[in-house]
């Protein structure tokens, strides 16, 4: 689950003849509480380093790669592996000044984005910079957001009021920016300072390194049984990633992501063996662990084109199961419940058994875009993530002790088993959710 940050835009059964035999291996399948308590503790273990960077998340991809390969899941079309790899660029910036007439602007009221290594402004360029100066009144989110992908060089002399806004922004941006395109060679620098009225004399230099980073999703298929549906997928996914280290608690700088989301992971491959065993899929199923979730969604975008979007039936996104929801144990809620029939459908296919899924009871918390399912749900799909997290009291979230000992494994596995229970109908074929026309995005 993401937090919520200035977002940078860097980002009919065809069975009734199939007989007996079919019938048993679907009354036979469980979900193995044992697999989802072992995945879960692998992925949440220290030596995963909080699955992010290149130790991290290549071990935890690694380690889920040969999960699907023991469950007997077939590769994602075109792929000859597990791993599905893409490009993502970083770029760091390791030295920046800006002088505002002749008076150096402090570290951390500068931001740059760029995809140029080297940058030495001043007034009298030519050309010269186009320089914008943000008042006090001004949209700061409005007027910033554009110039995040710049497509010319920019300096914007930002107004003081701006500081917490800017602040913020400033954080997410640290530490390098990953964006899915190779940067182009333009760059926008902000400073937080007041120009007042005087004429602008400015000198700008920075240094930037760019490289490319390789990302790898983890996705297995499940082809679909009956030959009228099978062009069809039902999508089961998490984010695999998380915040690798944080600054350290009590010696502890190892984020663990136990909930957030080897939970939510630990599902998808227990449903993925689930429905194996349970061989009776009309439509296809892909599981897909995504990669960088936390840091900006790019795992879901780059999957998110490689198949057709108005193919997929459904996503189910699992994030934060692994504590009871507010509405007791063997319950969970639906994100953007009203933005499709989806949830109405899982609540029908519950309907009798000891699970109850319900609404988003947090809407304020704009988890529908807080996760990969946002990425199909913009692109029509009925994508919606499934969540236990009491997320407004959660004092675990994003810290170093969201550890796998704070998790409830039993309602965990309980949970995991009203969502295969709740997408029967849907994995049938039986049942199509509406698509999503109003995805909209987060409000601020
Ligand atoms: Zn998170």
């Amino acid at each position: 689950m993401k937090s919520i940050i200035f977002i940078v835009v860097l980002a009919c059964s065809a069975f009734t003849g199939l007989g007996q035999k079919k019938a048993k291996a679907s009354e036979a399948a469980a979900i193995s509480a044992a697999t989802v308590e072992r995945v879960a503790k692998t992925l949440a273990a220290d030596a995963m380093q909080g699955r992010a960077g290149q130790v991290g998340g290549v071990l935890a991809a690694k380690f889920l790669a040969a999960e699907f390969n023991r469950i007997g899941l077939d590769k994602f079309p075109g792929l000859t592996s597990f791993e599905q790899t893409f490009t993502a660029y970083e770029t760091r910036t390791t030295a920046l000044y800006v002088m505002l007439n002749n008076v150096p602007v402090a570290k951390e009221k500068t931001v740059l984005v760029t995809g140029q290594p080297h940058l030495n402004w001043a007034e009298d360029d030519d050309p010269a910079p186009r320089v914008i100066v943000l008042g006090a009144e001004a949209n700061f989110n409005k007027a910033i957001r554009p110039l995040l992908e710049p497509t010319e060089n920019t300096v914007v002399f930002i107004d003081p009021a701006h500081q917490e806004a800017f602040t913020r922004l400033s954080r997410h941006l640290q530490g390098g920016q990953l964006q899915s395109q190779k940067p182009g060679p333009f760059s926008t620098v902000l400073a937080v300072v007041a120009v007042g009225n005087n004429p602008i004399h400015y000198r700008i230099a920075a240094n930037t390194t760019v490289r490319p980073v390789e990302m790898r999703n983890v996705v297995g298929v499940l082809p679909g049984q009956n030959p009228e549906r099978a062009e069809e997928t039902v999508v089961f996914s998490a984010h695999y990633d998380h915040l690798g280290f944080l600054p350290a608690v009590a010696g502890d700088s190892i984020a663990n992501g136990a909930d957030d989301d080897a939970s939510g992971t630990s599902a998808v491959v227990a449903l993925a063996e689930y429905f194996k065993k349970k061989n009776d899929n009309a439509r296809t199923l892909v599981f897909v662990a995504f990669t960088a979730e936390e840091i900006g969604g790019f795992g879901s975008q780059y999957f998110s084109r490689q198949l057709p979007p108005q193919k997929v039936a459904a996503m189910f996104n699992i994030e934060m199961i692994g504590k009871p929801a507010k509405f007791g144990p063997k319950t969970a809620f639906i994100t953007g419940y009203d933005k499709s029939d989806f949830g109405k459908i899982l609540q029908r296919n519950l309907a009798g058994s000891p699970f109850r899924f319900e609404p988003d009871p947090y809407p304020e918390q704009q988890l529908f875009y807080r996760s990969d399912n946002a990425t199909l749900a913009r692109l029509g799909v009925p994508a919606h993530t499934i969540s236990t997290d009491q997320i407004p009291t959660d004092k675990l979230y994003h810290t170093v002790d969201d550890e796998v000992e704070s998790l409830d494994l039993k309602n965990m596995a309980a949970v995991i088993s009203a969502i295969a229970e709740s997408a029967t109908s849907i994995v049938a074929g039986q049942d199509t959710p509406t698509r999503i026309t109003n995805a909209g995005s987060i409000v601020r």
